[in-house]
């Protein structure tokens, strides 16, 4: 594995001029507003509540499994800190303001400004802080406000009229601190059921928790921060390689070292002088071109099969940067059709393996040796990774295991 110079990075990934991309564009947003799109499907009622069925994985069971962990999204709506944050959180916040309701340790700030006079040091502490509140991985980019959203759309959780408001990070914020959030293993072999939507939520839950206790910590020691959780401020994907965590796959998705793509980003921005990591280059489009696999296994073929492209197939990609760029339209269509997230292509990536020692030496190889890559490739058919996990003995045989473990 190697680190890239942001510069040589940038003649890799960024070709072109890039456009901040707009949320409003994001296929299930534009279900609310694009008369070109169907809307028979009666999204999102039709998706949220999904669909109990006699099939398995896909019982009440997995779907209580599922909206257990879910809950704590919703904890995004304690968050006043982003540039337009939802009027059902101002209200929120005014009411607890109202009742006294904050706690000292909310509102606490340090007696006399801190010395961070040593960006290094402040990293540090920080990306501890950061694990400590549950990020499985964290790196620092210079925050490039190409990625930042151009405009916010209200969602649908926010009841109140929906409206699209442009978006404007202000200039002290030159940092972004992006965490990654692994997803147990053995459950996203499940595709086809609810399971990999338990594990999915679980993925949210730990962001949307740990986003808050690291933006408040930011607070607390007297300086600003942004809490991105789920995704409505700036694209996670680009400021997650820029910040070290992985590259992007054929399927869209980054993928890191040790987690391969089973992993939920997210970023706070802030203020606080940090120091900034590298990307990083261990192979992974050299291994897409020969590899496929999420191409051939989509079920709805909304996945690249061809070369890396500037150019994107609809509305709900952002144009410029050279990747593959998926079918966002025919992917949701999918998700819809079957009422819950699909997840196929991060589930049969031959980077989604447990970190043992014969996997890394694989890894190593296609670092290292990329000419072997189509060996790997047929190896890892051979060995029947990437099938379906059969779910009649789920509750029997599944062993959760501490996230980050990798097991
Ligand atoms: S999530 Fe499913 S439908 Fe969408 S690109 Fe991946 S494999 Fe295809
Ligand atoms: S399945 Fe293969 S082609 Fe697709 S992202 Fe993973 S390594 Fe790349």
């Amino acid at each position: 594995m190697k680190t890239l110079p942001l510069g040589e990075w940038e003649r890799k990934y960024i070709p072109d001029t890039i456009e901040r991309f707009d949320e409003r564009n994001i296929y299930f947003n534009r279900k609310k507003w694009d008369p070109t799109l169907k809307d028979d499907l009666n999204w999102p009622a039709h998706m949220l509540t999904g669909a109990v069925t006699k099939t398995v994985g896909n019982s009440a069971w997995e779907h209580a499994l599922k909206f257990g962990g879910f809950q704590t999204e919703q904890l995004s709506i304690l968050d006043t800190t982003k540039p337009n944050p939802p009027l059902i959180s101002l209200e929120i916040a005014k009411l607890m303001e109202e009742f006294n309701y904050y706690t000292s340790a909310q509102k606490w700030r340090p007696p006399e400004p801190l010395d961070v006079s040593d960006p290094q040091e402040v990293t540090n502490r920080v990306k501890k802080a950061a694990t400590h509140f549950g990020a499985d991985l964290v790196g620092v980019c210079k925050l490039d406000r190409r990625w930042i959203n151009s405009h916010t759309f209200g969602l649908m959780v926010h009841a109140m009229e929906l409206e699209a408001k442009s978006q404007h990070v202000p200039d002290d914020f030159q940092y972004a601190i992006v965490m990654a959030f692994d997803e147990d293993y053995n459950m996203v072999k499940h595709f086809h059921t609810q399971i990999v939507e338990a594990g999915v939520a679980m993925g949210y839950a730990r962001m949307s928790i740990a986003n808050l206790f690291l933006a408040a910590f930011i607070q607390c020691l007297g300086f600003k921060a942004i809490d991105c959780t789920v995704n409505q401020v700036a694209l996670s994907v680009p400021m997650a390689m820029q910040a070290g965590l992985g590259d992007i796959g054929r399927h869209g998705l980054l993928i890191a070292p040790k987690y391969g793509s089973r992993i939920r980003l997210t970023q706070v921005l802030t203020d606080l002088p940090l120091v900034p990591d590298s990307p990083i280059d261990f192979g992974v489009s050299e291994f897409c071109k020969v590899c496929k696999k999420c191409a051939k296994m989509c079920p709805s073929q909304s996945i690249s099969y061809g070369e890396r492209s500037t150019e994107v197939p609809s509305i709900s990609n952002n144009p410029g940067a050279l990747k593959w760029a998926i079918n966002m339209d025919t992917c949701s269509e999918y998700w819809i059709k079957i009422h819950r997230g699909c997840g196929v292509c991060m589930a049969v990536c031959p980077y989604n393996k447990v970190n043992s020692w014969p996997h890394r030496t694989v890894q190593w190889f296609v670092d290292h040796a990329p000419w072997l890559d189509p060996l790997f490739v047929w190896g890892d058919d051979l060995l029947g990774y990437g099938k379906v996990r059969d779910s009649k003995n789920f509750w029997k045989e599944w062993k959760p295991q501490p996230y980050g473990h990798n097991t």
